[in-house]
């Protein structure tokens, strides 16, 4: 299904097939929804059910259930940009983090021609002045012959303002930061751009946690990992390992978390 062949009710097709696609987006479904429940949920019912899934975009305009990760809500108010894109899993299922490390350098490197202070918060969150601009999410998925896609979900603050919002003390928007509007349809082709390039990432792993490594905020910064609201180690980020797990410098000895259950909290 294409973005020009998208006709449900309440679908309508989006520029974004402006952006670079033909030649690098092999199909694009642009859905742009006015309340789509998730742009991952419906990402994944399409891969549940076609085999030919791969380079398909989601975008919706806003979200009624926005997800985080570990359930958390993702708030997905007009403003803000909301996609997913379906890709083959071309590694090994149990190298899949990977995903979110080369998701999270495309996406980083995206925002900087917008903002170019942004940075990655391990795993998955974009930051400006501390503040998380952008999050993103990868969930495995099989098709109905068994292939596993990745589907990488995003959700960035383009013109949604945090000043009046509960987030403010956390979030922030590319206009709060600006000071003025973007184009949501722009911020959308950088990021699909860039994120065309994730395969060639992932390809070469020394490459990857380097390029990661230089877009992290936390290296070399006293952070706290929680699960459930437990302290599981407290020291200094040194940096990640080859799959994308953060190596934390305790008292003891440097231990390496996946971002499963984690939480990370910058200290200071
Ligand atoms: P935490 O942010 O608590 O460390 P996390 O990084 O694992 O956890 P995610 O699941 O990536 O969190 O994102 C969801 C969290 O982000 C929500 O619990 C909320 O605190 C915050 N949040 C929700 N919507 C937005 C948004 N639009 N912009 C910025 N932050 C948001």
């Amino acid at each position: 299904m294409s973005a020009s062949t998208t006709s449900s009710n309440n679908l309508i097709s989006y520029p974004i097939r402006s952006a670079p696609t033909s030649d690098d987006i092999q199909s694009v479904l642009a859905v742009y929804d006015y309340s789509s429940d998730s742009t991952n949920s419906a990402a994944k019912r399409f891969v549940r059910s076609e085999q030919n899934c791969d380079y398909t975009l989601f975008i919706a305009q806003t979200q009624t259930q926005g997800r985080g990760r570990k359930g958390n809500v993702w708030s997905s108010e007009l403003g803000g940009l909301y996609i997913s894109i379906i890709l083959p899993c071309v590694c090994d299922i149990s190298n899949a983090s990977l995903y979110s490390t080369a998701a999270g350098v495309c996406v980083q490197k995206a925002l900087c021609s917008f903002l170019p202070t942004c940075r990655i918060k391990w795993p998955n969150d974009m930051l400006v002045s501390n503040k998380k601009l952008c999050g993103l999410m990868c969930e495995l998925v099989c098709d109905p012959s068994g292939r596993y896609h990745v589907i990488i979900g995003i959700g960035v603050n383009v013109n949604s303002s945090f000043y009046d919002s509960p987030l403010r003390d956390t979030a922030t928007s590319i206009r709060d930061e600006l000071g003025h509007e973007m184009t949501i349809t722009d911020v959308c082709k950088a990021i699909v751009h860039e994120l065309m390039l994730l395969p060639l990432l992932i390809a070469d792993n020394d490459s990857l946690i380097q390029a990661y490594t230089n877009a992290s905020c936390i290296v070399g910064k006293d952070v706290k990992l929680l699960a459930a609201g437990n302290v599981k180690a407290h020291g200094k980020a040194v940096g990640f390992d080859n799959l994308g797990r953060v190596l934390i410098q305790t008292e003891i000895d440097i231990k390496s978390f996946d971002y499963g259950e984690i939480s990370l909290r910058l200290e200071g």
